[in-house]
């Protein structure tokens, strides 16, 4: 028996992921020993056709990372599920929207307006903005369709695991690679991560109180953060109650809260919702000393961006999904 196949595909996401298995820096030997990369165009040069011509189930695995923004993407998408006998959302973004995601909040006529006319570098007198079909001189020229809302990778093929986090932590990746060998997978739908929340192993939990009370919002580069205090602490808003662990707590080690890229726990339906009715619960409540009202909107008016603070990586599997048109 020749060894596993293994296919790796990239549809909307930034490429970090790609980027990520390099990360696994000289381990990336012992992957390549153990499996035959068939697909992974970012790196080499395959081409579709490549995938065409194979049978069905032929891939062990795909790694599919970003979201489903295009008609090419989720071509791509179904053209490895049936290839693959498992497809992992590799990334936040592929399974929950991630940043690409955020363009729910806009609708696709008002994302070209914006970037093919209105942004202040671009010189385009014409408005000229991409077209499905061209047709000059003879030829005809095609591009994909650019969906008006961003989809995550099981609202467009069915998904068998989930390597969370933007990008998912080298260590995740190995031990889901290793796990995928040994054939020792869990109960498909699971997330290839522990399934706690990211306070449970923050350095600065300790200095979490018991009873937490915001009574100003500042933003990271308002105040000089107090290196070894819980940010939440600090006034300084924080997603650690409400994203769950594994990342090796990247962002709180580096001195910036925690903004919520490893997604939700098992227990979390909607981890925006979440983090808006956390935040809300601390606000001002502080034992006798309750703020007024008046008081609390102004907090309130301080989260300059709320949308994208609490939905950073997760409006497309949201149960809002995007804004209503
Ligand atoms: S809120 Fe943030 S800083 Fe505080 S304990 Fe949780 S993860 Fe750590
Ligand atoms: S601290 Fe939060 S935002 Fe940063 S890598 Fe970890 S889960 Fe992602």
């Amino acid at each position: 028996m020749g060894k596993p196949k293994f296919a790796f595909y990239w549809c909307a996401s930034c490429g970090g992921c790609e980027e990520t298995v390099l990360d696994l820096n000289e381990k990336i030997l012992e992957v390549v020993d153990k499996v035959d990369i068939v697909f992974w165009p970012v790196a080499l040069d395959f081409k579709r056709k490549d995938i065409e011509v194979m049978k069905e189930g032929e891939i062990d695995v795909a790694f599919i990372n970003g979201a489903i923004r295009t008609s090419e993407q989720e071509e791509m998408a179904k053209l490895l599920r049936e290839k693959a006998k498992l497809v992992v959302a590799f990334g936040a973004c592929a399974q929950l929207g991630g940043i690409p995601g955020l363009a729910n909040f806009w609708v696709r006529s008002d994302i070209f307006d914006r970037i093919y006319k209105k942004v202040p570098t671009v010189a385009n007198p014409e408005g000229v903005v991409p077209q499905q079909v061209v047709e000059m001189d003879g030829y005809k020229l095609t591009l994909p369709e650019f969906y008006d809302t961003v989809k995550t990778l099981d609202q467009t093929i069915p998904v068998d695991y989930y390597l969370p986090g933007c990008p998912p932590p080298p260590d995740l990746i190995m031990n889901a690679i290793e796990t995928i060998l040994k054939g020792e997978l869990p109960e498909k739908g699971t997330v290839l991560a522990p399934d706690k929340a990211l306070c449970d192993t923050c350095p600065r939990n300790e200095t979490k109180p018991e009873k937490l009370s915001i009574k100003d919002i500042k933003r990271p580069h308002e105040v000089i953060i107090d290196p070894e205090k819980c940010f939440l602490a600090q006034g300084i808003i924080c997603l650690g109650p409400v994203t769950r662990s594994g990342c090796g707590e990247r962002c709180i080690n580096a001195n910036m809260p925690c903004r919520g890229c490893m997604g939700p726990t098992s227990e979390v339906r909607d981890q925006g919702a979440k983090a808006v009715s956390f935040i809300a619960s601390i606000l001002g409540v502080e034992d006798e000393e309750k703020l007024s009202e008046e008081e609390v909107q102004k907090l309130i008016d301080k989260i300059v961006d709320p949308a994208g603070t609490f939905y950073r990586f997760s409006l497309p599997a949201s149960l809002l999904r995007r804004r209503r048109k």
